[in-house]
């Protein structure tokens, strides 16, 4: 067992590969028709149904093995990510938690980020135990114009906790509510033409106020049911994000140090109390 959090599975996500999937069947998707998507849209659908359902077949069939590029806007941002043994894990649970860098850090250069990424591991404590201290350190010692204030950097924690009202039977409803809504959209002559003409491009305004309106609408509305199947294939399929280490390692993962830590900390205090005394060699 191997637990991810879910920015880590989301990163995944963003891996699959249009090429790979050409030929992925798209009639499985959801137990109703979701024809209404343009063929892009439900081949990448079904292959992240695979990411929680079948890993293996994802890997194999949906993967994209280029190498994730370093945006240099985060400061953990470029190094392997980590898989969990032990589901209890800080790192997993709570701590997994990333920082914007400054804008006007970003603006200097790779020097500069490589620098202030080092900077602040190594100040790190000091960001828990007095926050407002941390970035008035970070002002001199980066002699800033502009200092961040500590909640411009934080970004989301992204745990895989799920939360609780991210029930099976209430994301169903909802799911089936954007369904129904997309086809009174499209019962409309009008709107149905213009959807078809444009709705499966990807969204460039018409310069017509009417048009524009339902184009974005439509847009709109399918953004909202593709973030629900996700949260659907996930709670459905795989809700700890719970995958087989071995095959998250070909990835690119590490196991996390503290997990391996406690694993053989717990390794040995079994293997002592198992021992009986004939085992016993001296
Ligand atoms: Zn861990």
């Amino acid at each position: 067992m191997a637990y991810i959090t879910r920015a880590n599975s989301n990163a995944i996500r963003r891996k699959i590969d249009m090429v790979k999937i050409g030929n992925i069947p798209t009639d499985d998707i959801y137990h109703k028709d979701l024809s209404f998507l343009s063929e892009n849209e439900r081949r990448w659908l079904a292959a992240a149904k695979m990411l929680y359902e079948d890993f293996d077949f994802f890997i194999e069939y949906a993967y994209s093995e280029n190498k994730a590029i370093d945006t240099k806007t985060m400061v953990r941002e470029g190094n392997p990510p980590a898989f969990h043994s032990d589901r209890a894990c800080e790192n997993l649970r709570a701590d997994y938690k990333n920082f914007y860098i400054p804008p006007e850090i970003h603006g200097r250069g790779d020097i500069e980020i490589s620098r202030f990424r080092v900077w602040f591991s190594e100040n790190e404590d000091l960001l828990t135990s007095n926050p407002e201290r941390f970035i008035t350190r970070m002002e001199l010692v980066f002699k800033l114009e502009n200092p961040p204030t500590l909640k411009s950097i934080e970004a989301l924690n992204s745990g895989t906790v799920i939360e609780e009202d991210f029930n099976l039977q209430t994301i169903e409803n909802q799911i089936d509510n954007l369904i129904e809504d997309s086809n009174k959209l499209r019962m409309d002559k009008i709107k149905s033409r213009i959807i078809t003409q444009f709705g499966n491009k990807s969204f460039n305004k018409q310069n017509n106020i009417e048009i524009d309106k339902i184009i974005e609408e439509w847009h709109a509305l399918k953004s909202q049911l593709k973030t629900k199947l996700l949260q659907y294939f996930m709670v459905k399929f795989n809700p700890n994000l719970d995958y087989n280490g071995y095959l998250l390692e070909r990835l690119g993962f590490r196991e996390c140090s503290a997990c391996k830590k406690y694993i053989t900390q717990e390794k040995i205090h079994n293997y002592i109390q198992n021992v009986t005394s004939n085992e016993i060699p001296f």
